[in-house]
C-alpha cells in the first residue's frame, strides 16, 4: 500500500442486490469493507464470504435512519478494520403509490431511508475522512430523480441525494474529500422484482421489456454499478467530484 490514508469502506445495504456487489468489487479492489444491513444475519454472511476469499470485512447490522445505530456501527467499524475514508450510501426502499393513494408512512419511510440515512451516515464517517485528509463518498441516486409514475417518494428522495451529493463536494473537498452520485436506470435486483410483482408481471417479462427501451438493449446488473463505484472511489478520481453519473445504457437528461 502507498497510500498514506487507509483504505477501509462502509456500504449500506450491503446486505444483497447492488450493495452486496459493490462490497464483493471493493474487497477485490484491495479495501477492508464494513457491511452495514437492516439484515445483520445477511451482512454477517456476506463479510464472511469476503474473508474467505482473502479479504477483510465485517458485517454490522443497523437502521441507516437511526442516530444512535449509525453512530455505533461506524465506531465499530472504525475500531475493528480501522478509519473508513470511503462511503457508499446505497440502503434504499421503495414504496411505491400514486400520490392520492400515498401514506404519510410511505412518504416519511422513503425520505428518512434515502435522505435522513445518507446525512447521517455522511455526518458520522467524514469525521474519519477529514481527519486523513482524503475521503471519497458515493450516493446512490437513481433515473427517478428526473420524474417517475408512482414513485413521489422515491422521486423526490433520489433528487435530494443529487443536492446531497453537490452541497457536500463544496463542503468536503478541500479536505481531499470527493462526493459524486451514481444514477443507475433498470438493475435487476429484488428491489425491480419487487416492482414487476407490483405490476402484476413476471420479472423476465418485465426485463424483456425495459431492455427493449434502452439504447444497449440489456438491463443493468449490480456489477455495472460496482464497477462505477470502483471508480470513482479510486485514486485517480479525485477531480471528479460533484457530479451525478447516470449508468443506465444510455443517456438521461
Ligand atoms: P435491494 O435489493 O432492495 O437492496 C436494498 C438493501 O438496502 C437491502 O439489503 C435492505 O435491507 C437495505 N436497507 C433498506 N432499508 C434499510 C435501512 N433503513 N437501513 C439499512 N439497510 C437498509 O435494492 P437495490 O436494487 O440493490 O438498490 C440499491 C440502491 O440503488 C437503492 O438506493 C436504490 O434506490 C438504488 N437504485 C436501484 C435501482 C434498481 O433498478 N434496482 C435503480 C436506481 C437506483 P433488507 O434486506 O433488510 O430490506
Amino acid at each position: 500500500m502507498t497510500e498514506s490514508h487507509s483504505r477501509v469502506a462502509i456500504v449500506t445495504g450491503a446486505g444483497r442486490g447492488i450493495g452486496a456487489a459493490v462490497a464483493r468489487r471493493l474487497s477485490a479492489d484491495g479495501f477492508a469493507v464494513g457491511l452495514l444491513d437492516l439484515d445483520e444475519a445477511a451482512v454477517k454472511s456476506g463479510a464472511e464470504d469476503l474473508a474467505a476469499a482473502g479479504g477483510r470485512a465485517i458485517g454490522v447490522g443497523l437502521d441507516v435512519s437511526n442516530t444512535e445505530q449509525v453512530e455505533a456501527a461506524v465506531a465499530k467499524v472504525a475500531e475493528e478494520l480501522g478509519p473508513p475514508t470511503v462511503l457508499v450510501n446505497n440502503a434504499g426502499i421503495t414504496r411505491d403509490n400514486l400520490i392520492f393513494k400515498m401514506t404519510d408512512d410511505d412518504w416519511d419511510a422513503v425520505l428518512n431511508v434515502h435522505l435522513r440515512g445518507s446525512f447521517l451516515m455522511t455526518r458520522a464517517v467524514q469525521r474519519h475522512m477529514t481527519a486523513q485528509k482524503w475521503g471519497r463518498i458515493v450516493n446512490l441516486s437513481s433515473t427517478s430523480a428526473l420524474g417517475n409514475r408512482g414513485q413521489v417518494n422515491y422521486a423526490a428522495a433520489k433528487a435530494g441525494m443529487q443536492g446531497f451529493t453537490k452541497t457536500l463536494a463544496i463542503e468536503l473537498g478541500k479536505f481531499g474529500v470527493t462526493a459524486n452520485a451514481i444514477a443507475p436506470g433498470f438493475i435487476a435486483t429484488d428491489m425491480t422484482a419487487a416492482t414487476a410483482d407490483r405490476l402484476g408481471l413476471s420479472f423476465e417479462d418485465f426485463k424483456a421489456a425495459a431492455a427493449r427501451e434502452i439504447p444497449v438493449q440489456r438491463v443493468g446488473t449490480p456489477d455495472d454499478i460496482a464497477h462505477t463505484v470502483s471508480f470513482l472511489v479510486s485514486e485517480g478520481a479525485g477531480f471528479v467530484s460533484g457530479q451525478v453519473i447516470y449508468v443506465a445504457g444510455g443517456p438521461k437528461d
